[in-house]
């Protein structure tokens, strides 16, 4: 393992790698996991990789795990580059690409985080521990820590859709169902619950783990696209866990003399709650509590108050050039039916970045030959009551006669496919 410390990001103190798993006990700030990036590109150039699979365990040098053996995986990352077919013709868009993170082994993006975590906890042999959650992370945390026999609860919003529960309860992990309104009372409640059980919470950012496993992002973006990086990153952002990740990610990739340049980062709020863009239009380095975080159909994403007042992510959109964009119910509605047409199924949080394309498309902050990636961060399949009502539903059938059918594809069928015999293809040019 290359990891060699954390470090505060207020008062620079450096701690030793176990020596704390919350905020700094000198200041309160986050903290930060430092590297030994020489002995990394060291061994990257010498092509002695202790890779292991096509998960994020493909980059295990830059995570801080010691051993194979403490590895808990579930199989997530590496998930689908799928080039758009549809949604970038349509914007005048000529290289755009989904990072399909609907895959992932519990449906979102947290999965990556969460391995590293718990992989984390089984090293130094850490035996309870907990987490809030606004869906995802606590199916992921819970399925992990499934894995490693971790003594724990999940904290659950009350507002939280009904599947959210259903598909938590299906995991088997304890469950607390918490009345709050706004993200400081449960930032407060769980630092009060880690100091009186003695216990290692699980949250971004205050657990300094979690958000490592985002930088694999980075990486396989990296080599997804032949050694290169894209000019455009867009991602949706609640904590901003998985935002930070990818931004520290392709810092390293610079460290490490892989690339020269960084991307333009942008990220995405629900207009009901968008603390980091009212910060970003005015020029703020932190932000102030803005908004309503249950007035959204992109509960995954509302934050009214983000962890370290967003600082982290203001930071990191200065450094890149990326634009915060808020965007509203509407817009999400028809980022996921856009996504639709592509064959993703994505929950209103994960088809964010797309509706911010339109804003970003509009303003002339993406050109159109841009290489961009949209990261498709959570399943549709998690919030199916979500979804937008589909016209399938309301379907009068026919009946199950050659005629009826025949009938009505010819009303949807091009002309021209209409009756061909035999298959219908281009007998010229087979298979095109
Ligand atoms: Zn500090």
């Amino acid at each position: 393992m290359h990891a060699i410390g954390l470090r505060c990001d207020d008062c620079g103190k450096d701690f030793e790698l176990f020596a704390t798993v919350g905020r700094c006990p000198a200041c309160g700030g986050l903290l930060e996991f430092e590297y030994d990036y020489e002995a990394i590109a060291r061994r990257f150039s010498r092509g002695s990789r202790s890779s292991v699979g096509g998960t994020i365990w493909r980059w295990m040098e830059v995570l801080p795990i010691r051993r194979r053996e403490s590895i808990v995986t579930l199989g997530e990352g590496g998930s689908p580059l799928v080039p758009s077919l549809y949604v970038g013709p349509k914007l005048g868009l000529t290289q755009l690409y989904f990072k399909n993170d609907t895959m992932m082994p519990t449906g979102s993006f947290k999965d990556r985080g969460f391995a590293v975590a718990m992989s984390w906890a089984k090293e130094w042999g850490v035996k309870r521990g907990f987490t809030y959650t606004s869906g995802n992370a606590g199916h992921s945390f819970a399925a992990y820590a499934r894995r490693i026999g971790l003594q724990g609860a999940v904290l659950m919003n009350s507002h939280l859709d009904a599947d959210r529960y259903d598909l938590q309860a299906v995991l088997g992990y304890p469950i607390i169902k918490v009345e709050y309104d706004s993200f400081a009372e449960i930032d407060d409640l769980m630092s009060q619950l880690t100091a009186e059980l003695g216990s290692m919470q699980f949250v971004n950012f205050i657990n300094p783990v979690r958000h490592e496993g985002m930088k694999t992002y980075a990486y396989e973006l990296f080599d997804d696209l032949d050694g290169s990086i894209p000019d455009h990153v867009v991602q949706p952002m609640g904590t901003g866990g998985g935002y930070w990740g990818a931004y520290k990610g392709f810092t390293e990739l610079r460290r490490l003399g892989l690339t020269d340049e960084l991307p333009c980062m942008h990220v995405v709020q629900p207009a009901a709650t968008p603390p980091v863009v009212r910060a970003f239009e005015t020029g703020l380095d932190q932000c102030v509590p803005t908004g309503d975080a249950s007035a959204t159909i992109a509960r995954s994403i509302a934050s009214d108050d983000p962890i370290g007042k967003g600082r982290r992510v203001l930071r990191a959109l200065k450094a890149t050039g990326g634009r915060a964009i808020a965007v509203d119910d509407d817009e999400i509605k028809w980022a996921m039916i856009a996504l639709g047409s592509e064959g993703i199924w994505a929950e209103p949080a994960g088809a964010a970045s797309v509706a911010a394309l339109l804003q970003l498309v509009a303003s002339g902050a993406i050109n159109p030959n841009s290489r961009v990636v949209c990261v498709i961060t959570g399943s549709g399949l998690k919030e199916v009551a979500s979804l937008p009502r589909a016209d399938a539903r309301a379907m009068v059938p026919i009946p199950s006669t050659v005629n009826a059918v025949t009938s009505v594809l010819r009303s949807i069928w091009p002309a021209d496919a209409s009756a061909p015999s035999g298959w219908a293809c281009d007998s010229e040019n087979p298979g095109a």
